[in-house]
This record gives C-alpha cells, sequence and structure tokens, in this order.
C-alpha cells in the first residue's frame, strides 16, 4: 500500500504541475489581449475621423458647385441688368442681385467653415493613425511572445501528460478512480503530506487513533476534515528512500 501512496504522491506532484501549467496557459494572451481591444478602440476612432473628414470634403465640394452655379446665375443677371430700361424692373433685379451676392457670400463662410472641419478632422485622424499603428507593432510582438510562451508550456504539459499516464497506469484501478474524484472536487489536490499530526490539507490535527493507523501506511485513509487521502510524511520519505536504494 506503502508504493500506492507514493504513486499517488508522484501522481499529485505531476497534476499539480499540470494545473498550475493550464493556469499560465490562461494568462499567456492576457496582455496581448488587452492591447488588441485598445488597438481595436483606436482603429474605431480612427474610422471615425476618417468619416467625418471624408464628410467634411463631400459637403464643401456640393457647396463649391452651388456656389459655382449661383455666380453663373449672378453673371446671367448682371448682363441683363445693363439691358433694362425701365426703372422699376431695374430696381427690382438689383434688389435680386444684392440677394443673390449676400447668399453667395454666405456659401463662401460654409465653404471655410467645412474646409476647417477637414482640416481639424485630418489632424485628428493623423493622431489616431499614429496611435494604432505603434499598437499594431506593440500587439504583433505581445502576441508573437505570446504564442511561442503558449507553445512551450503546452510542451511542457504534454511531457507531464505522458509521465502521468505511466504513473497511472502503475495505480490500482478503484484507487485511481478515488483520488481523481477527490482531486476533481478539492481544488486539485487529493493527497496530502501529514506531519506531526496535522494534515497540511487543512491544517487540522488528525485524530490519535487514525493518526496511529496511518503511520503503519498499510491502508488508504482520508482526512474526516478535508477528505483527501492522508500520506504520513516520515513514512512517504522512508519509501522515496527505499525504492532509491531498489533501484540503484
Ligand atoms: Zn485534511
Amino acid at each position: 500500500m506503502r508504493e500506492q501512496l507514493l504513486l499517488l504522491y508522484e501522481l499529485q506532484e505531476i497534476d499539480s504541475q499540470l494545473l498550475v501549467r493550464s493556469e499560465r496557459l490562461k494568462e499567456i494572451p492576457v496582455k496581448a489581449n488587452e492591447i488588441k481591444a485598445e488597438l481595436e478602440k483606436a482603429q474605431q476612432a480612427l474610422r471615425g475621423a476618417q468619416s467625418r473628414e471624408d464628410e467634411a470634403n463631400r459637403d464643401r465640394r456640393k457647396l463649391e458647385q452651388d456656389l459655382a452655379a449661383e455666380k453663373e446665375k449672378l453673371k446671367k443677371w448682371e448682363a441683363r441688368l445693363n439691358d433694362i430700361k425701365n426703372s422699376r424692373e431695374f430696381a427690382a433685379l438689383s434688389r435680386e442681385i444684392e440677394g443673390l451676392k449676400r447668399q453667395n457670400r454666405d456659401l463662401e463662410e460654409s465653404i471655410l467653415q467645412k474646409m476647417q472641419a477637414a482640416e481639424d478632422a485630418s489632424r485628428e485622424r493623423a493622431q489616431h493613425q499614429g496611435k494604432v499603428d505603434a499598437l499594431q507593432k506593440e500587439f504583433h510582438a505581445r502576441d508573437t511572445e505570446a504564442k511561442q510562451a503558449s507553445a512551450a508550456v503546452k510542451a511542457e504539459m504534454d511531457q507531464a501528460a505522458s509521465s502521468r499516464q505511466s504513473v497511472a497506469g502503475k495505480v490500482k484501478k478503484n484507487l485511481l478512480r478515488q483520488y481523481e474524484y477527490i482531486r476533481d472536487h478539492k481544488g486539485g489536490r487529493a493527497l496530502v503530506l501529514v506531519k506531526d499530526g496535522c494534515c497540511l490539507g487543512c491544517h487540522m490535527q488528525v485524530p490519535p487513533q487514525l493518526y496511529n493507523e496511518l503511520q503503519r501506511g498499510d491502508a488508504v485513509h482520508t482526512c474526516p476534515m478535508c477528505q483527501r487521502i492522508m500520506f504520513w510524511e516520515p513514512l512517504a520519505q522512508r519509501t522515496v528512500e527505499e525504492q532509491a536504494a531498489a533501484h540503484a
């Protein structure tokens, strides 16, 4: 039974490593993902500035066309003014011409505003573009780094999984099932060492009678408090040493 407990002890070491690495695997891409989110925000801002710039330019061109048409009209009206002999008609057309000139000045003012808006949006766009470029570069670096780190951790996990398989193969089926059940329900730890009468899984004192039985190491005992399989620490050490001597 001591050998079986020792196998569980080795299994626990491997499972703990696997757990740590799978947690690490989840953390690896976090930074790159944060930068990606920031990058997407910057890209959105860039698209916003770009579309404001496009819109202002489009509006400006439309106003410029309108103004050109109105100026044509003004030219015709002014030419017609020279032909008018009737003073009432002359005064009326003159008023129309003045109105048209005012309207054209307003159009010119609007064109200037649109030019200004396009210029502002263009400046903003350039700023966002700079940010996007920098974030893209940073994301690429982080992402590459994360992929390499993940691949290394996965390789370690593959190796651990294959040692696990060979250790688990030597454990009795029922005991392995019990171990895995406890591991899955007790935060990844199924086997605990007991030292100086204290369970290192829950740090409670093991009852004296049970503690005595535990020291014999001829049966599987679980902690009455945390339900984990217990292995008396000096016995674990002795078993390790004996096995090492047997293999030497
Ligand atoms: Zn315990």
